[in-house]
């Protein structure tokens, strides 16, 4: 299926720093950033997202007609369980993903009953709202590298023709054992390894420098940044899916608790 009969605006393909869950409930430019992303965008049919906060061996593709809010988050303040996001599923466009990502030699397939990790549901609480654009969520492989997800990205690209946001959702800095051994504070200011690999990502993204971006390990700083590779990984799927040769443009940049970079950006 082609999911929009019309010719639609080419989104561009995001990609979100969703940070603490907290940040819902707090005052600060990384929350007021992502209130403005619905409108930085042409409207979506639909919005698919790949976060953190799924994994599996080979790609999944939630099918579910309404995917539960799933609160995968301990010791957080009582009103963030209790807060739900109704956007409805598209078990079509699933099958479009799947079949998409087939042809590219992925062993993908659907899952019904998953519903929205807190990496899917927590920017998009903010950026949409509303709730009323249908959302998938993809999974993410984390024992697979880099140049897999920009894969994935290049396989998915046509659907940004066709009404589809592309939205990979990470953190571009997640040293957890830091942000809690530091007791660090929403506005502590920045501390210097994690400004070093931002700063880094923010340079390479503006130059267009895919095979740098590709060899992130060997970025300042990265292993402390990500000690685990989950949260920067979805950062391959909206490069993978912007065209190939055109620089990413930053959306926003700050930094929260010190340690915790919000940045966000665009692939077109
Ligand atoms: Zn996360």
């Amino acid at each position: 299926m082609n999911l929009s009969p019309e010719p639609s605006a080419r989104l561009p393909a995001l990609f979100l720093s969703h940070g603490s869950p907290a940040l819902i409930l707090e005052d600060c430019p990384a929350r007021d950033f992502l209130q403005s992303v619905g409108r930085l965008v042409p409207e979506p049919k639909a919005i698919l997202v790949v976060s953190a906060h799924w994994e599996t061996e080979a790609p999944r593709v939630t099918t579910g007609e309404r995917p539960q809010t799933v609160h995968d988050f301990f010791g957080f303040p009582d009103a963030l369980y209790r807060l739900a996001y109704a956007a409805p599923g598209h078990p079509a466009l699933a099958e479009r993903v799947i079949g998409l990502l087939r042809e590219a030699g992925f062993q993908a397939a659907g899952d019904k009953a998953q519903g929205f990790d807190h990496g899917v549901w927590s920017p998009l609480i903010l950026a949409f709202a509303e709730a009323d654009v249908p959302v998938l969520q993809l999974s993410l492989q984390p024992g697979q590298d880099a140049r897999h997800h920009l894969a994935l990205g290049r396989a998915l690209a046509p659907l940004r023709g066709e009404g589809v946001l592309i939205v990979g959702s990470g953190s571009t800095t997640h040293n957890l054992a830091a942000f809690r051994q530091m007791r660090l504070q929403l506005d502590t200011p920045p501390v210097a390894w994690a400004e070093a690999f931002a700063d880094w990502l923010a340079e390479k993204v503006e130059a267009g420098d895919e095979a740098a971006l590709l060899n992130w390990r060997n970025a300042p700083e990265a292993r402390r940044n990500h000690p685990t590779p989950e949260h920067f990984l979805p950062f391959f799927v909206p490069l993978g899916a912007g065209t190939p040769g055109v620089p990413g443009r930053v959306l926003h940049r700050s930094m929260t608790y010190g340690v915790l970079a919000m940045d966000a950006y665009a692939f077109d």
